[in-house]
């Protein structure tokens, strides 16, 4: 294979359709991207930054970045774990690795048995065909178990497998279990948890585009604590702080400010994840009023 030709744009490869297509889309786009769209809708050129979009299977991500095609991907671990461990079995090094976890597409992929029947452990696989589209990933697990079956590769419906006779048991994805549950599975063991990643090379990139591949983890990384921060506001008379002040959530140093008569304040605390219910409930026993928990537009240092 000819070398790829030098590149002074970054080309990030996501999912066209499907679960993680949008989400990774509108993640990049917090990061101040805009493109412009090419007529088959499958390239979008960066606008305001030289970050380009490859709108791919999800399933091609890996390789595109393995041959230099694509800098980065967002794509699931399952499917960045496969490819890796499936190029690792011909003896070629995977070169891939994940360069941020995003916390979102979750999901695991797990053993699932008849769901009338007992599970004991791995060992009750032996000799068993497990249906899966991830036969890489299921034979490093049944190798570490010490456990001697057989993967049937089936590439969709794999949840319907053991009534067709093609399988004794399945190894698929699951997030609720609600598929395994209406073909009568039950899922008995994890062999692996998934989340959307971003997936890039394990090597630094040529051309200059590791300087813009830094600027776009630096700015994905202000994104994801921009999401996930709160402003948490309340008031309270002074004397209850001393209980008040332990009972906020982790995050930053809170700001405590006077209002009118003195007896009274005001505090102010950003906070890292969301504010339950419980909590506010917890403060407000404790003396504090006109709770408020507001989310962060932007926020500089
Ligand atoms: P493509 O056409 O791109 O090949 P696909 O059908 O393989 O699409 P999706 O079903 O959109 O892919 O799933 C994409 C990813 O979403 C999965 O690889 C996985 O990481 C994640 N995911 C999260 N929850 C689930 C779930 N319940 N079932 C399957 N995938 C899930
Ligand atoms: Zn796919």
């Amino acid at each position: 294979m000819t070398p790829p030709a030098p590149r002074d744009r970054l080309r990030v490869a996501i999912q066209k359709s499907g679960r993680l297509g949008d989400p990774a889309r509108e993640l990049l786009a917090s990061c101040g991207l805009t493109w412009r769209e090419s007529r088959d809708k499958l390239f979008l050129y960066g606008e305001s930054l030289p970050v380009d979009l490859l709108l791919v299977r999800d399933d091609d991500i890996p390789g595109l970045i393995a041959d230099g095609v694509c800098d980065l991907g967002i794509v699931g671990r399952n499917v960045l774990v496969e490819h890796s461990l499936g190029r690792e079995e011909e003896g070629r090094p995977s070169g891939l690795t994940e360069w941020r976890q995003l916390g979102w597409g979750t999901c695991r992929l797990d053993v699932a048995i008849d769901e009338g029947q007992e599970w004991t452990g791995p060992e009750q696989l032996a000799g068993l065909r497990i249906a899966t589209s991830y036969p890489h990933t299921l034979t490093r697990w049944l190798r570490d178990h010490d456990v001697r079956a057989e993967p049937v590769v089936l590439n969709g419906s794999v949840e319907i497998a053991p009534r067709l006779g093609q399988a004794d048991v399945v190894c698929d994805l699951v997030s609720t279990g609600g598929t395994l549950r209406a073909n009568q599975l039950r899922p008995v063991t994890t062999i692996l948890h998934s989340e959307a990643v971003i997936a890039g090379p394990d090597s630094t990139l040529d051309d200059g585009r590791q300087e813009i591949a830094d600027l776009l983890m630096r700015r994905l990384d202000g994104a994801v604590q921009l999401k996930e921060s709160r402003l948490l506001m309340l008031r309270a008379a002074r004397e209850t702080l001393t209980d008040l002040l332990p009972l906020l959530p982790a995050g930053h140093e809170p700001t405590v400010l006077q209002v009118d008569d003195r007896t009274e304040v005001s505090v102010q605390v950003l906070v890292h994840g969301s504010v339950s219910w419980a909590k506010l409930e917890q403060l407000k026993q404790a003396g504090a009023h006109n709770l408020m928990v507001l989310p962060v537009e932007g926020m500089l240092a």
